[in-house]
């Protein structure tokens, strides 16, 4: 059955990915429904509990199926940071950096590191009724680069590099990427169990 889905976020990068991912329904985000400024406070201390605050925040003001992503970048040598604070990264006085700036700073951070190993996370959660919501979190593993790579995707992406592929996120097309990332892989999931089990 398709379904208009309320996006909680103001990241146009992440709504763009995820319409494909839910062919058949209606992404739309909160402005489209008259809600300005979404923008709730973040201070769980997980990307699940994130996610949880966004969508149920999104619910609460419209009543309506609301989705959210929490998302970020884990670097193994740094303890997993920048990880649920990955959009703050690196920002002072409140001005967060552009991704240029944060993919400088962390490539500087992490210097000339042997183990570069990082995960994307990506944990959506559908929140469509009082204490009712679907939850999938997913990743990508990779390596971090020595210097950015590509101009395809947002964020990290040009400084995360793929064996296997050969190339950073940064250099695979929207569809290459939706098929393996993080939010791809949560996405194909979560749109799967709207299939099978309509909620409502
Ligand atoms: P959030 O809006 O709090 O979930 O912050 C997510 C942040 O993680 C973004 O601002 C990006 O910096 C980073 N991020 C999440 N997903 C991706 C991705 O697919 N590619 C690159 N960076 C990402």
């Amino acid at each position: 059955m398709s379904m208009e889905l309320l996006v909680a976020t103001n990241n146009l990068h992440k709504l763009e990915e995820l319409k494909p991912l839910f062919p058949g329904h209606e992404l739309l985000r909160p402005v489209d429904v008259g809600v300005q400024d979404f923008d709730p406070e973040e201070n769980g201390g997980s990307f699940f509990e994130n996610a949880l605050i966004k969508a149920e925040a999104l619910y609460r003001l419209t009543d309506r199926p609301s989705l959210a992503d929490d998302s970020g970048l884990c670097v193994e040598a740094l303890g997993g940071r920048p990880g649920i604070e990955s959009a703050r990264y690196g920002s002072k006085n409140g001005r967060l950096l552009s991704a240029e700036e944060k993919n400088r700073m962390l490539l500087s951070e992490l210097g000339n590191a042997h183990n570069r190993s990082c995960a994307f996370v990506c944990c959506l959660v559908l929140y469509y009724g009082p204490q009712r919501f679907l939850c999938v979190q997913e990743t990508l593993e990779g390596a971090i680069g020595v210097a950015p790579r590509g101009r395809q995707g947002f964020g990290y992406d040009p400084i995360v590099y793929l064996p296997q592929q050969d190339k950073t996120i940064a250099e695979l097309s929207q569809e290459e990427k939706n098929l393996i990332s993080h939010r791809g892989r949560a996405a194909q999931k979560m749109a799967a169990m709207l299939g099978a089990v309509p909620i409502g």
